[in-house]
């Protein structure tokens, strides 16, 4: 293909995009939908691989952040403000603000949460508060708090419609090296499959997590509590589902294991005892993207500059999708980076 030569650099016109989860896929669609010519490689364009299949999509820009890389917390806030925009383009992925609530069931708990809701600027409430919000939290549960900005949505549903959006765009390949990759700009956008192909330092950490399904209705909000010690969240769908989770282990076996599981269902049935009559329907392990400072990877990975690397998001990959498509289709189309993304550059791992 021939490029128009006053176009220059600065305007690509053929981009891949290495990787389909929902990252890759998230600003395959951005750039796609700005008119540039898009092709994303992924091994199983329709399978199940990837930390989104797994993720909760909790998307809580203070919860997560709380003691983070500074610069992360202004990612996340920036990032949840697009969701509305984001999602409407989408259509029905489980986007709900009912709204995050934080039970604490023993005193100890209380004492440790506490910290992080005076971090949050969270009014402490008791239990029988708590309860009024929902009913089937435990009589055991001694104080909480609430959320109303922590929302969720559903990282299977937004996946699949990216992947519809994008039917004709996906091709089934494993890419193993990126100098045999024919386009202007190359987007790397492959999870943990990102060390591999680049060399930055993005390592694998496990997480366990379940699927629960019962009648729909026995919670509204999320739920993202601590039990004498173990920390649960509980994630309602609209259809009964409900997502328990997580571990988070410096692993990078795909084991489910029975600690794991009983310390998940232990707490999750302490905070919720009616979820006893739910069916277990899914144990399932992924693997968020780590990196050594815990924040993303964003930005042209060397001085030539045809290849972009958007990758690392860690805990927070689904809340970020929509700032991380937007910030990089920036860079691929315009050549120039939003100053936002000066502190996500790989060159600090360099
Ligand atoms: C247990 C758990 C719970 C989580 N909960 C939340 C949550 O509540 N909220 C939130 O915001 N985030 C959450 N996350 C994090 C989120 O899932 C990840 O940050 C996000 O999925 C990262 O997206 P990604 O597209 O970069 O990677 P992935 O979703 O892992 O997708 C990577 C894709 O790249 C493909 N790939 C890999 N190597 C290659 C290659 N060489 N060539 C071509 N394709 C390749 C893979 O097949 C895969 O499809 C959670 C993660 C886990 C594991």
């Amino acid at each position: 293909m021939t490029r128009d030569p006053l176009a220059g650099p600065s305007a690509p016109r053929r981009v891949a995009v290495v990787g389909g989860g929902i990252i890759g896929l998230s600003i395959a669609a951005e750039l796609s939908r700005r008119g540039a010519d898009v092709t994303v490689y992924d091994p199983a364009p329709g399978g199940t691989d990837g930390a989104w299949h797994v993720a909760a999509g909790m998307l809580a820009p203070g919860g997560e952040s709380a003691f983070e890389y500074p610069h992360l917390t202004r990612l996340l806030e920036v990032g949840y403000e697009l969701w509305p925009e984001f999602v409407a383009a989408l259509g029905d992925v489980g986007y709900d603000r009912t709204g995050t609530l934080s039970p604490a069931l023993t005193a100890d708990d209380v004492a440790e949460a506490a910290r992080e809701w005076k971090h949050q600027k969270l009014k402490p409430l008791t239990g029988s508060q708590v309860r009024d919000l929902e009913p089937a939290i435990s009589p055991r549960v001694r104080a909480g708090a609430y959320a109303a900005a922590e929302h969720q949505a559903d990282p299977r549903k937004i996946v699949a419609a990216l992947r519809a959006a994008l039917a004709d765009r996906l091709v089934a390949e494993h890419v193993s090296d990126l100098s045999r990759v024919d386009a202007d700009v190359i987007v790397v956008a492959a999870g943990c499959g990102t060390a591999a192909l680049t060399g930055l330092p993005i390592r694998p950490v496990k997480g366990q997590v379940l699927r629960l399904r019962g009648e729909p209705g026995l919670l509204r909000h999320v739920i993202d509590g601590t039990a004498d010690g173990r920390h649960v969240y509980l994630v309602p769908r609209a259809d009964g589902e409900i997502v328990v989770g997580a571990t988070q282990e410096e692993r990078a076996d795909r084991m489910p294991t029975a600690g794991g599981v009983h310390d998940l269902l232990r707490a999750a049935l302490d905070l919720v005892p009616g979820l006893a009559e739910h069916e277990l329907t899914e144990v399932t392990v992924g693997h968020r993207p780590g990196t050594p400072d815990n924040a993303p990877i964003l930005g042209f990975l060397d001085d030539d500059r045809r290849v972009v690397v958007a990758a690392g998001h860690f805990r927070n990959g689904v809340l970020l999708a929509p700032i991380t498509a937007r910030l990089i289709a920036d860079l691929v189309l315009t050549g120039s980076a939003d100053p936002i993304l000066d502190a996500f550059a790989p060159g600090r791992f360099r």
